[in-house]
């Protein structure tokens, strides 16, 4: 077998520029002939790991899953690329499985999903004993863990394969990374040699906010009318909840439907179908939903009620953003439901469980209550270290840290957990505070303690937060049992002595929860207009093939439509995601599109440089051309000494500093630049031009300006848009105005 070039195969075939971290690395390990154990977030991109080795491989890939309702769009995602995919389960009628494993077995079908339960089918076992297998992948492989939060039962059979095709590469791929499970993933498949690749959990795309519950269906509202173009998810706690709030969000007119596991199957199926389908926006949900459907374009998620666990919490934002788009993760909290909650747990009869469960709910609460960076803290939750000082991309570093002073308040605290004994939680103390007169206050007598109701104008989440600051500040503790009583620390009592000024911090929230990528992540200015001409026509592609609509183009492909604006076949077949067969198959179409939308408006295509020569990947090797031209520019040399000493025409130094530009970088420009009028006089013409080729800005100026020079402007204005964050109002491509 001759290696195939594994990027080419990415671009024509996927559609894809770039590889996702990791996935090359497993993707060699495979075509190698080694197993390989693949530890990935959900939209970590794990299928492209055995789906491109699949089309290097001369055999068969066989493909284990257990979500049937996934495998018909993966399988139709892969046929919209021209691979030669088939799935069976129990969906297939038994004369039409048997018709697939026949083409299987004749080599017309490249890549087979099938369910864990179809190997225990003696007709598959003849099968398999008959086919050329190359690959086995074991997809979702936590299930085969008791371990796990999803055993089945059926995985157990999957040594079968193990045993009857020892040679054959095995890659076993979950977004569970406990160890526990990891260990037992390797035992059970037999595969002790398999090589680990573990990708960060960091979802760098998504966005955490948590709200204070109050007003919470205004909020959600105004929430979800902000992110009307896209699919969201408004998890809740019950069935009942779901039912609902699908109603009161209809009644005001944002078309919901629920989705939980009291529902008929088949309505939960057309549900489901029609949100992968894009017909309808948003669904209510318990957390039954998400486990069947891999829509990769969800871009709100919303807990409206706590859930009780941070992997739960983690799993069901995960499903935003699959895409790699930036999308927004808001969670309500309040205490309500953490009472709720804490009820369902002390009904829980094993003690042992029930310690378990009142301990993840609490890491649960304090997420809600951090005063720091949410995304450090959902890592280190996972065991993973997060460096970073500020992720830029959760309410609290989004926010603005705002200064008051607590010296009072702090005071009263203090004084309150004191002449309470010091024996009660936040909670009694805070009830106190409040002149609060439940039973078990009065019970102790705390009613009639002088600093009963001395804070009655301070709301109850916000003494909250400032428990937690002087906790955070080391002027209380908590204990460290299921009390977690607090108690005045040494500092604290020194505080209280001294009678000392006490200024705290605390995160104000950012107003707009819209979603904003954390920085370094690829943002494209695209023309909205556009966007949604785009949108409409892959919707009717997608009714008229009977697929959803990702499987035509993904968001990341219209989006880069609609800011490059390609006009030609040349040009349309750069956009990421368009391989060889969907440029034969919409390139036409997309283009006209494209076209009707671009001239009237004066809008003119931006070049994107085919993968292969992107200069972001160029730049970073060392010693690379674009490389070396930069680092002597920065040297302070002028171009055409740059030029000169590089032995290369001004031209070719121009094409790299474009590049070297659309690629990020920032070039010291100004010292090449005509003087004030002539620029001033260029620049105009670019505007007037409405058009950023040059051919017609020359027309405008006359012969007295050079090609060079209004190119060398050209870049430099490009840079500063770029800097200034042009085209945020869509029109990325404009010419200054
Ligand atoms: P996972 O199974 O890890 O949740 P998927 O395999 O479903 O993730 O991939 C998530 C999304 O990312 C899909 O829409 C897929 O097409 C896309 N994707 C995967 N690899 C790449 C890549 N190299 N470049 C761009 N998009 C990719
Ligand atoms: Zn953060």
């Amino acid at each position: 077998m001759q290696t195939p070039d594994i990027h080419d195969l990415l671009k024509t075939r996927f559609g894809y520029d770039e590889f996702r971290p990791l996935q090359a690395e497993i993707i060699r390990t495979v075509l190698a002939g080694r197993d390989a154990l693949v530890l990935m977030p959900t939209g970590g991109g794990k299928s492209l790991c055995y789906q491109l080795p699949a089309l290097c491989l001369d055999g068969l890939t066989l493909v284990v899953s257990p979500l049937i309702a996934l495998m018909k769009d993966q399988v139709d995602a892969l046929r919209a690329n021209g691979v030669a995919a088939a799935f069976v389960n129990s969906t297939v009628p038994p004369g039409e499985a048997r018709e697939i494993l026949a083409d299987a077995r004749a080599g017309r079908v490249k890549i087979l999903y099938i369910a864990p339960e179809r190997l225990a089918v003696p007709g598959f076992r003849d099968f398999l004993g008959s086919v050329d297998l190359s690959q086995i992948a074991i997809d979702e492989a936590h299930c085969i863990s008791e371990w796990g939060h999803d055993f089945r039962p059926d995985y157990r059979n999957l040594h079968v394969l193990r045993q009857r095709f020892p040679e054959t590469p095995v890659m076993a791929l979950t977004a569970t990374a406990t160890t526990q499970v990891r260990d037992d993933i390797v035992g059970q498949l037999a595969i002790p040699r398999a090589r680990q690749f573990v990708a960060s959990f960091d979802r760098q795309n998504l966005t955490y906010h948590v709200r204070i519950k109050r007003g919470a269906f205004e909020a959600l509202l105004d929430l979800l009318r902000r992110h009307a173009d896209g699919s969201a998810i408004v998890y809740c706690l019950s069935r009942q909840n779901a039912e609902d709030l699908a109603a009161d969000l209809t009644d005001e007119g944002i078309r919901a439907l629920p989705y939980h596991a009291g529902l008929d199957p088949a309505v939960r199926r057309t549900t489901q179908e029609q949100f992968i389908r894009d017909e309808v926006t948003v669904v209510t949900a318990t957390i039954a939903f998400g486990m069947g459907i891999d829509k990769p374009d969800v871009r709100l998620i919303v807990h409206y009620n706590l859930p009780k666990t941070l992997e739960g919490y983690y799993q069901e934002t995960g499903r935003a953003g699959r895409d790699g788009l930036p999308s927004t993760c808001v969670l309500f909290y309040g205490a309500s439901d953490r009472h709720a909650l804490t009820g369902f747990i002390e009904q829980i009869q094993d003690e042992t469980e029930r310690a378990r469960a009142r301990h993840k709910l609490q890491r649960m609460v304090n997420y809600s209550q951090l005063q720091t960076c949410r995304r450090a803290y959902l890592l280190d939750y996972f065991g993973e270290a997060y460096d970073q000082a500020s992720c830029g991309g959760c309410d609290i570093c989004l926010g603005e840290r705002e200064e008051f002073d607590a010296t009072e308040i702090a005071q009263k605290i203090l004084s309150a957990v004191i002449r309470t004994g010091e024996r009660f939680g936040a909670d009694h103390v805070i009830q106190v505070l409040r002149g609060g007169r439940g039973r078990r206050l009065r019970e102790a007598g705390h009613d009639r303690l002088s600093v009963h109701g001395i804070a009655r104008d301070q709301g109850r989440i916000e003494l909250h937060d400032i428990v937690s600051l002087l906790e955070d500040a080391g002027l209380v503790g908590r204990s460290a049992d299921r009390y977690r009583s607090l108690a005045v620390t040494p500092n604290g009592r020194d505080f209280l002595r001294r009678r000392e000024p006490l200024t705290l911090s605390r995160v104000k929230p950012p107003e707009d929860d819209a979603s904003q990528p954390p920085p370094g992540l690829d943002r494209l200015d695209f023309d909205r207009g556009l966007f949604d001409h785009l949108r409409d026509l892959r919707w009717r592609l997608a009714q008229a093939r009977n697929v959803p609509p990702y499987v035509i183009f993904g968001d990341q492909s219209l989006q880069e439509m609609a800011h490059y604006l390609p006009q030609s076949r040349a040009s349309f077949s750069n956009i990421s995601g368009v391989g060889r067969v969907k440029l034969n198959e919409f390139a036409d179409e997309f283009l006209r599109v494209i076209r009707d939308y671009a001239e009237p408006r004066g809008l003119a295509e931006r070049p994107k440089t085919p993968a292969r020569t992107r200069p972001d990947r160029a730049i970073r090797r060392r010693g690379s051309t674009y490389r070396q031209t930069l680092d002597l520019l920065h040297s302070g040399l002028s171009i055409s000494e740059v030029s000169r000493r590089r032995e290369l025409t001004e031209g070719t130094i121009m094409s790299h500093l474009e590049r070297l530009i659309a690629a990020g970088e920032t070039l010291p420009l100004e010292r090449e630049l005509p003087p004030p009028e002539r620029l001033s006089r260029i620049e105009q013409a670019f505007a007037d031009a409405g058009s950023w080729n040059l051919a017609p800005v020359r027309e405008r100026l006359g012969d007295d300006f050079s090609y060079e020079e209004l190119r060398l402007v050209r870049a430099w204005l490009d840079q500063q848009g770029r800097m200034k964050g042009e085209g945020a109002d869509g029109n990325a491509r404009q010419p200054p105005a």
